[in-house]
């Protein structure tokens, strides 16, 4: 399927390994040139020469962490003038409800709520001028069903989510489309991260823990970040043009709710 965005420019947040490099290869599939971010400068370039190897498409890197506000300067100033932006970063750490207190909080707001709405904010307006764009979040299935350990990723996404909510039907009649791509378990270094925290806080064996975990989901298994990395390029196509606002769950049936 050609999904109409050949020659467009993308930037992906948070995109050296893992979802977002997911989504940037399948936009370098689809002929998109990319802004590529990640803080390790070496893993990010390694990454960016392999999509242009195999697509070629032009790769620009910033190597940056984009939760701050110079490394969001930097990414701004790089990502001029793009028709996507893909908003990703680290997920704030698992914990119980009485480990977190204010700075915590604070540090999660700014990395999953404050950061995506900083660069929609600088980047959207150029959507607007050119009447069309594209913004997709990655945020978390916890938004529909919270997951108790990430307190901070339930509080911080969900702040997202509203604001999507509304912003996105302000900017609809200008052609651009803002929506959220809802990721379960998804086999990436993250899922490995919390399978271990799982394994530690309940002294089982790290298999074990991932036991337990695939068996609450109905497709029996993680997701493939392949999968996932369409289905965004998918929502950045000239084929959604119709969807905004909305919140796409990719979690293989895990939350178990008729909508
Ligand atoms: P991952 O495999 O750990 O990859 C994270 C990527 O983001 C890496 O390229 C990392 O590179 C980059 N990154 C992290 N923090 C960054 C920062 N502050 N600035 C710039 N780049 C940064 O994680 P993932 O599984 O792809 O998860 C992506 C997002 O989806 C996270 O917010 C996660 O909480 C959420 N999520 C994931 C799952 C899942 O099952 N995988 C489920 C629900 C939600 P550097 O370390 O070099 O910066």
């Amino acid at each position: 399927m050609d999904l109409g965005i050949k020659g467009k420019r993308a930037l992906v947040c948070a995109s050296s390994k893992g979802l977002g490099l997911a989504c940037a290869t399948a936009l370098a599939e689809a002929g998109v040139n990319l802004v590529m971010n990640a803080r390790g400068a070496e893993a990010l370039e390694a990454a960016a020469q392999d999509l242009r190897d195999r697509f070629g498409v032009e790769v620009a890197t910033v190597a940056v962490d984009v939760t701050t506000p110079e490394g969001q300067s930097k990414l701004i100033e790089a990502a001029q003038g793009v028709d996507i932006l893909v908003n990703n970063a680290g997920g704030p750490p698992p914990g119980m409800w009485t480990d977190w207190d204010r700075d915590d909080f604070v540090a999660a707001l700014d990395a999953n709520m404050l950061t995506p709405i900083a660069l929609i904010k600088a980047l959207v307006p150029g959507m607007i001028e050119k009447r069309w764009g594209r913004v997709v979040n990655i945020t978390s299935q916890s938004v529909k069903a919270p997951i108790a350990v990430l307190g901070l990723s339930n509080s911080a996404r969900a702040g997202l989510t509203g604001y999507v909510a509304g912003t996105s039907r302000q900017v609809a009649p200008h052609g651009v489309c803002i929506n959220n791509l809802l990721p379960g378990s998804h086999a990436t270094d993250r899922i490995d991260a919390l399978d271990r925290g799982t394994s530690q806080n309940q002294g089982i064996s790290f298999e074990e823990a991932r036991a337990a975990r695939q068996a609450t989901i109905p497709a029996g298994r993680d997701g493939n970040p392949r999968d996932f990395g369409a289905t965004c390029a998918f929502m950045c196509s000239q084929y959604a043009s119709f969807m905004v606002g909305q919140n796409v769950l990719l979690d293989g049936g895990n939350v178990n709710a008729t909508l």
